[in-house]
């Protein structure tokens, strides 16, 4: 499933090309006529993520509402057609200028919505780290009341928003927490260390379209970022994520995995047992 950080660099594509402009919108699929033709000739004022959910807003308080699930994928092509753009596979969803086309296919949700709408969705989510308005004490207020382990709270998109299976794993394990602690048993500095990180790590994945964890990879990103270059990652690393049975990076120990949340959680048990 896309992490956060993927729709906030969707979001952000989308942004690039087609705000200001009053794109024709279609659904070559058909399932998304109706949606489609509320859109279509209305300027589009923003794109914008929120954890998972995607929303672009046309003039008149029309906005496309997405969730891609498990599947779907939102791609943004910058090719000039002469003529008809051919359509691959089931398109749910196009937005298409003379300058950009893009394609949603098999998303969860594709829908048109009210800013109302809109604020509902917001109201049912934890706090978003890519978002400047994210407030973190909304998600510790849920944390620090639930007997749930952590690792379990922190995919919860009630209590944070945007945060997936890999970041999951590999912020616990930058923080050497275990992560079948209750969170009534979490320390809030613990919380805090990793809301911060968090707030790092996710804008160097959005930059990269990469999930960077390991620290040398994270200088190395932000230090390319400062000088306004861009980074190409040879191979994606990890702590602990899909490293089952492999040593420990850091103390040599097996990495051990269970299901926890619906997903499989990596880590260290040596390492790992803070609160
Ligand atoms: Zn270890």
């Amino acid at each position: 499933m896309p992490e956060g950080h993927t729709l906030h660099r969707i979001a952000r594509d989308l942004g690039a090309a087609f705000v200001g402009t009053t794109p024709e919108v279609t659904s070559p699929q058909g399932r998304f006529a109706a949606g489609a033709a509320l859109l279509s000739g209305r300027e589009v004022l923003d794109a914008r993520a929120n954890g998972k959910h995607l929303v672009v807003e046309h003039a008149g308080e029309a906005l496309l509402h997405v969730h891609l699930g498990l599947i779907g994928t939102f791609t943004i092509d910058a090719t000039a057609y002469v003529g008809e753009r051919p359509v691959v596979g089931q398109v749910r969803c196009r937005i298409a200028t003379d300058e950009h086309v893009a394609d949603l296919r098999g998303p969860n949700v594709c829908e048109v919505i009210t800013p109302e709408d809109e604020a509902a969705i917001a109201a049912r989510l934890g706090p978003d780290p890519l978002r400047a308005d994210a407030d973190p004490d909304r998600a510790w207020a849920r944390i620090h009341r639930s007997s749930k382990p952590l690792a379990a709270l922190l995919m919860d998109q009630q209590v944070l928003a945007g945060v997936g299976n890999v970041y999951r794993c590999e912020v616990l394990f930058r923080h050497r927490l275990a992560p079948y602690t209750p969170g009534t048993k979490v320390k809030r500095r613990s919380w805090e260390a990793v809301w911060d990180d968090l707030v790092r790590l996710l804008p160097l994945g959005v930059a990269t379209s990469r999930i960077v964890t390991l620290p040398e990879q994270v200088e190395e990103v932000e230090a390319a970022l400062a000088r306004g270059e861009g980074v190409h990652l040879d191979e994606r690393s990890s702590y602990v994520y899909k490293r089952t049975d492999q040593p420990c990076r850091v103390c040599g120990s097996t990495i051990r995995s269970a299901e926890i949340a619906g997903r499989t959680l990596y880590w260290c048990g040596r390492c790992q047992r803070r609160t």
